[in-house]
């Protein structure tokens, strides 16, 4: 059998344009069959590799890769201690796994509103939503811009709390010339195939924090240990012991074996990114109605999404016809607490305005690094054509 790396799928003529893809390619196939035909499937020597390499790439002392990046900030969750009443406090403007992950905890996520320039999580709202409850601050790096992370520092420096970084988007992102993953307590990661890199399915957490990271290991592995400092007596070689409740949120070694070879990748992925984010940047410059996001100095965004904002009562036509010309357009995100699981739990009288303004007018385009020039033209052509149309 010849392995080929596919293309992106073919529907009629035009090819259609996701908004995000994976890119693989031979020596990521070749890879994950060679621990395809080794003696571990899971839980062998590539975890550790992996761990080791994105903790070596972003700069953070430990990892702890797990089978989602939900099932990362779970366990962040876990190992912050947030248990019963606890509140954390995230973005509206997000995937729902950022406040799930308290939810499941028994905790509550508190919803801080967003800047109106960057659209990232807006420190003087999370300063109002403090209350003697806040355990954890959870800042999400809305499409990579990193949040303003000095001033998130300092609130959970005064307030003592917990600092859980959502960098779902912000593998590669600088804030002050230092990667995203070893600024705070904790920082989440997802490898899922719209990510920078990919593992199909997977998460991992970095933490500098040696007592972190023990406890984010029991939690990926049904709360056992066969840790020797850990365990609390030895009754032999067979010996384990269950020190906590924790699940199996383990990743395998065939995934692994993916994520290592992605990161060899990574810094193209960054450039091509960027360089897509820039040619948009310029196509939108001064263009009426078309508004694209605040990039602040002293971040380097890694260019997960790529949003503009139109006019709120042409969004929907906008919309419609971009997917009609075959363009994978896509809203990041309906405020989570819209949703009807959060307004059955309580959240029906909340309401960010930023958030709720964003959304109203919000559009992500393609980004991925197999978007050709030409495709990407063709894009920009339609979004202009149809934003002037529009009334
Ligand atoms: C993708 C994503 C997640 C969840 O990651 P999964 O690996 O899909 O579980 C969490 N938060 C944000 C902001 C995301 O974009």
């Amino acid at each position: 059998m010849k392995l080929k790396a596919g293309r992106s799928s073919i529907r009629g003529k035009r090819a259609y344009i996701p908004y995000g893809r994976q890119q693989i390619d031979e020596e990521d196939i070749r890879e994950v069959v060679r621990v395809l035909l080794s003696d571990y499937l899971t839980t062998g020597p590539k975890i550790q590799e992996f761990e080791e390499a994105v903790a070596q790439y972003t700069g953070a002392r430990y990892a702890v890769a797990v089978s989602s990046g939900t099932a990362a900030l779970h366990i962040a969750c876990l190992a912050a201690g947030i248990g019963e009443g606890d509140e954390i406090i995230t973005t509206p403007i997000t995937f729902a796994a950022s406040a799930n992950c308290a939810l499941y905890c028994g905790g509550r996520p508190v919803f801080a509103d967003i800047c109106p320039d960057t659209y990232n999580i807006d420190p003087a709202d999370i300063q109002r939503k403090i209350t003697s409850r806040t355990k954890a601050l959870i800042p999400v790096h809305y499409t990579g811009q990193p949040c303003q992370m000095d001033e998130i520092h300092g609130i959970a420096r005064e307030h003592g709390l917990v600092v859980i970084e959502d960098g779902a988007h912000a593998l590669g992102a600088r804030y002050r010339g230092q990667r995203i993953g070893g600024l705070s307590d904790m920082t989440c990661f997802s490898f899922h195939p719209v990510k920078h890199i990919t593992t199909a399915e997977g998460g991992m957490v970095l933490t500098n924090d040696e007592k972190l990271y023990e406890r984010l290991r029991l939690y990926r592995s049904h709360g056992i240990t066969r840790e020797e400092k850990l365990l609390q007596e030895d009754q032999g070689p067979w010996y384990y012991e269950q020190l906590d409740l924790g699940y199996n949120y383990r990743i395998s070694d065939v995934q692994c074996a993916l994520g290592i070879s992605q990161l060899k990748k990574l810094p193209h992925f960054l450039q091509r990114r960027r360089e897509i984010a820039r040619v948009y940047d310029q196509a939108f410059e001064g263009q009426q109605d078309i508004i694209t996001p605040y990039q602040r100095e002293e971040c380097e965004n890694s260019y997960h999404l790529y949003v503009i904002q139109v006019p709120a009562q042409k969004r929907r036509d906008i919309f419609q016809k971009l997917r009609e010309d075959g363009i994978g357009v896509n809203v990041h995100y309906i405020p989570v607490y819209h949703h009807p699981y959060y307004q059955q739990i309580g959240y029906d009288g909340v309401s960010c305005p930023q958030a709720e303004q964003l959304y109203r007018g919000l559009i992500s385009l393609p980004i991925h690094p197999g978007l050709s020039r030409e495709e990407q033209e063709y894009v920009i052509e339609c979004v202009k054509r149809h934003v002037s149309e529009t009334v």
